[in-house]
């Protein structure tokens, strides 16, 4: 399943990740996003399509 990480050196904080998740996979760490749940994340990559920073990608993980 496909998840995200995020660029913490791109990510603004703006919080349009967060809001834009229906599984409540993010959360603000550090003044930065961080996937905080990841088990819940269903790779629908809304939270990648809203970034206006371009701050997440999606990885493969076995
Ligand atoms: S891919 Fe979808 S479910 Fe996973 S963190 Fe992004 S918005 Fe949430
Ligand atoms: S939408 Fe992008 S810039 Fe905004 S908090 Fe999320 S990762 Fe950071």
């Amino acid at each position: 399943m496909p998840h995200p990480i995020i660029n913490t050196d791109e990510c603004s904080a703006c919080g349009i990740c967060i809001d834009s998740c229906p599984q409540d996979v993010l959360d603000i760490v550090h003044d930065a996003a961080a996937v905080v749940n990841e088990d819940a994340c269903i790779a629908c990559g809304d939270c990648m399509e809203e970034c206006p920073m371009g701050a997440i990608e999606e990885i493969e993980e076995d």
